[in-house]
């Protein structure tokens, strides 16, 4: 059985700065991409708060960068998810797709965090054919349409603000009077004039035909009032959650689902097991924290293999 000194989970800031710190302290590192090869910065557009690009950087182009700086540098990166772990012992085994187990005698788990869906009717009928939580994948399927989007995040303002590029008209679905998002995405949306906030409105049902999607049915929180939206395309982006249920069996988490870790530390309750990124990321959830705590998790690994 292969056995792999530094065993990293994911793709994203977290599990590649991990990959950069852990290959040039000569620990071999292999990296599982997961579903999602490069992580939900390959969702967005132009990221502006990552330090070093002042003109903003593509998000795709920034972890691509990331990726390949891995590789450089020595890191082996491999498509492949964990489906399966026993952290009974040292080595830690872990299987991959189903199929390959293999050894590791650390783990840095950086698997990220998922689109959350509402659960609503009619919305797991239409995924993939009218309703979506990734703008910048979909978007360009309702060019000229109309469309909504559901949350009031930085998330959905940045899905809102790409769509209005494209699309006649964007609705905002928000559940309250106010937005959560942060005042510069905010000021963003208001600049566009083909964007339209619903306030207090809560998402009732996607509702479509044969044909694909063609409303989304909103209820008034204070009036208690329904009625249809008329849209060809539901865009949701009202949070995600954290990717670790395949370690739970092993591995603290809260109620969330977020892996609990040491204070101000990568390290989980399995000595050996360091946890990075938005798995792990109540608060912040942002690519630069994300890439630090990467960091921390490759310190905090050489440091384990050198002790033990
Ligand atoms: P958030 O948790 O920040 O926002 C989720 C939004 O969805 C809120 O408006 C929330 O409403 C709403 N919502 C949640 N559940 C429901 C529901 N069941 N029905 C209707 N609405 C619902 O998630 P984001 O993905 O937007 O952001 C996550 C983190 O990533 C944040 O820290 C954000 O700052 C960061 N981020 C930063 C970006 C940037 O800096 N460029 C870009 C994107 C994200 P309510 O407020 O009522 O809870």
């Amino acid at each position: 059985m292969e056995r792999i000194k530094c065993l990293i989970a994911g793709s994203g800031p977290a599990g590649y700065t991990a990959a950069i710190y852990a290959s040039r302290a000569n620990l071999s590192p292999v990296i599982y991409s997961g579903l999602e090869l490069g992580g939900q910065l390959t969702t967005t557009t132009v990221v502006e708060n990552f330090p070093g690009f002042p003109e903003g950087v593509d998000g795709t182009l920034l972890v691509d960068n990331m990726r390949r700086q891995a590789e450089r540098l020595g890191t082996q990166i491999r498509t492949g998810c964990v489906t399966k772990c026993d952290f009974s012992a040292r080595p830690f085994k872990i299987e991959i797709d189903g199929n390959l187990t293999v050894e590791a005698e650390t783990l840095i788990i950086a698997t990220g965090a998922s689109a959350k869906y509402l659960g609503i009717p009619g919305e797991s009928e239409f995924r993939g054919s009218g309703v979506s939580a990734c703008a910048t994948c979909d978007g360009f399927f309702y060019r000229k349409q109309d469309v909504a989007v559901i949350g009031g995040g930085d998330t959905a303002c940045e899905e809102a603000v790409y769509l209005s590029g494209l699309c006649n008209k964007v609705y905002m679905i928000i559940r309250r009077d106010a937005m959560r998002a942060s005042k510069a995405m905010q000021q963003k949306v208001a600049a566009r004039e083909n964007i339209e906030i619903l306030w207090n409105s809560l998402p009732k049902e996607v509702v479509g035909d044969l044909k694909g999607v063609n409303g989304i049915k909103i209820e008034d929180k204070l009036s208690g009032v329904q009625r249809v939206v008329p849209v060809q395309g539901v865009f949701l982006a009202i949070g995600h959650h954290p990717n670790s249920e395949v370690f739970a069996p092993w591995i603290n988490t809260n109620s969330e689902g977020y892996i609990l870790t040491e204070p101000d530390s990568p390290k989980t309750n399995v000595a050996g097991v360091f946890a990075a990124g938005d798995v792990m990321d109540l608060h912040y959830k942002q690519a630069i924290t994300a890439a630090a705590s990467g960091c921390k998790a490759a310190m905090e690994a050489e440091r384990f293999l050198a002790d033990n």
